[in-house]
């Protein structure tokens, strides 16, 4: 006899995705949440700890207002295990998942980040989508979901290698530890570190990112795990290892680097060692649903923190605090690692609206706002829903923008904002031009997006998420990374 088979509707498929990326962007997982609670206990620089204070504080707005713990809200990529008894009905699968991944976005008010083509035409798709998709056949009657939303600068420092089997495990972990060395503070740490070996190239970056949805085990729970399990002896020999790096919370030093080691492993041939390494930053957001042809996509998303912290708990008592424009008085007074709190008038652009500023310097052309002793803050935030005067707004990579920045300190720019490293030439250019640049916390993009009491669009509006806004903000912390004696920070602190 033929057993029946079940049908589920394509567009039950749009629905879960939808949720699930409005659930992913906006709710920590509870083990990743505690896992970071975890090393902030762990941790003994204060630096280090009132970052990670910072991020669980964040997390917390953001599981309260519903808003993306970080103005990242990523390349949507999506695993998705159909069984093999069940029949889809409907369009194909690949477009109900991109409609599902378009609606959340649009609908939500979330940051949309993808281009046409990586190459051929980077103009926005406008839609967040297409999604990245790994389908599997698995038996069963059901279909499970995983949406993992996947922030650029934390992806960006990821890496792939093909070892010969002599390098063995010494190999990998020297791999591994190359990897977050290399990465620094760019990939906002700590970090969840997933870890594919075995198959082939590109099957070891899908068990990488695989890897990052396994349960985070918090360090004494991993210990005793070790005792009985090879391969947790082995996430806690390179966890280790990663915390000896000293690189810290956001980078600038501690014990804490990494939150949680993470390997999903396979065969391989004979000759092969393929080992990938995929860096996710605290936010290593996902969420799943498993559904079949009665499922109901709930309409509220809840979330179940078991702990959390008060905003009232971030310190800001030995902040200096300045006005903006920044003066030559103050610039002076400066040193790196000084933590600040800035009042006053700031303008945001990244990669596409600094190409834009600088073609226009060299044209001799006017710019569209007055860049003498100004600041730039490297951001592109989520839109404004509700109320809200900006949405959630943490810095991104300056380091991308270091080409474009030491042509803009010329002609009278002051100040930048953003997260990581900036390049020799870069912090050669802030000292001759008696200039600062501040860090602020890597993806506390809510927590952030507080202090910014006002916000227009001023400038190049087609660019969408890259528009230059004007911003008034009022006490936004940051701290000094590169001074205008030309000191880093990140230099100072060890790494
Ligand atoms: S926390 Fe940092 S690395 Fe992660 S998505 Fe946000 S900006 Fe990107």
């Amino acid at each position: 006899m033929i057993k029946s088979r079940l049908e589920i509707k394509t567009s039950l498929i749009t629905e879960a995705v939808s949720y699930l990326c409005k659930k992913a962007v906006c709710i920590l997982p509870e083990d990743v949440y505690e896992g970071i609670n975890d090393i902030y206990h762990r941790e003994t620089s204060e630096t280090a700890r009132n970052f990670l204070k910072e991020i669980l504080v964040n997390a917390d707005i953001a599981s309260k207002t519903l808003r993306p713990m970080c103005q990242d809200t990523g390349i949507v990529v999506v695993f998705v295990e159909v069984g093999q008894d069940v029949v889809l009905r409907g369009e194909d699968i690949e477009s109900a998942i991109n409609k599902g991944v378009e609606r959340a976005y649009q609908e939500f008010g979330l940051r949309k980040s993808m281009v046409n083509d990586a190459v051929f035409d980077r103009t926005n798709t406008g839609t967040n989508t297409p999604a990245v998709i790994h389908t599997k056949i698995v038996p069963g009657e059901t279909i499970k979901l995983t949406v993992v939303p996947k922030g650029s600068g934390s992806e960006n420092m990821s890496a792939v290698k093909m070892l010969s089997p002599s390098e063995g495990v010494d190999g990998i972990i020297n791999f591994v530890l190359e990897t977050v060395k290399k990465a620094g503070p760019n990939s906002c740490p700590p970090l969840y570190i997933g870890i594919g070996i075995g198959g082939t190239m590109e099957y070891a970056c899908m068990l990488a990112k695989k890897a990052l949805l396994n349960e985070v085990i918090p360090v004494s729970k991993l210990e005793k795990l070790a005792k009985i399990d090879k391969k947790r002896a082995f996430e806690l020999k390179i966890l280790n290892e990663i915390q000896k790096t000293g690189i810290g919370a956001e980078g600038f030093g501690g014990k804490c680097t990494a939150f949680g080691v993470s390997i999903e492993s396979y065969s391989s041939h004979i000759a092969s060692l393929p080992v990938a390494v995929n860096l996710s930053c605290h936010a290593t957001r996902h969420a799943e649903i498993v559904i079949d042809e009665n499922t109901i996509i709930p309409e509220h998303i809840e979330s179940k923190y078991k702990v959390s912290l008060q905003e009232s708990i971030i310190d800001y008592s030995s902040y200096k605090k300045i006005s903006l424009p920044l003066r030559n008085e103050d610039i002076k007074d400066l040193k790196a690692g000084d933590r600040v709190l800035l009042s006053g008038e700031i303008h945001t652009a990244r990669d596409a609206a600094h190409k834009k500023l600088v073609d226009a310097v060299k044209k001799g052309e006017s710019l569209p706002f007055e860049l003498k002793d100004g600041t730039i803050y490297h951001v592109g935030p989520c839109p404004a829903v509700r109320d809200e005067v900006i949405g959630p707004a943490g810095p991104t990579t300056s380091a991308r923008m270091d080409s474009y920045t030491r042509q803009l300190l010329g002609p009278g720019l002051k100040g930048t904002i953003g997260k990581g490293r900036r390049s020799p030439e870069m912090i050669e250019s802030i000292r001759k031009n008696h200039a600062v640049y501040f860090v602020a916390t890597g993806g506390a993009a809510c927590l952030i997006a507080k202090k910014i009491i006002s916000a227009e669009v001023v400038a190049y509006p087609e660019l969408g998420p890259e528009a230059v806004y004007r911003l008034e903000v009022k006490d936004f912390p940051v701290i000094v990374a590169v001074d205008s004696n030309g000191n880093d920070f990140y230099d100072q602190t060890g790494q």
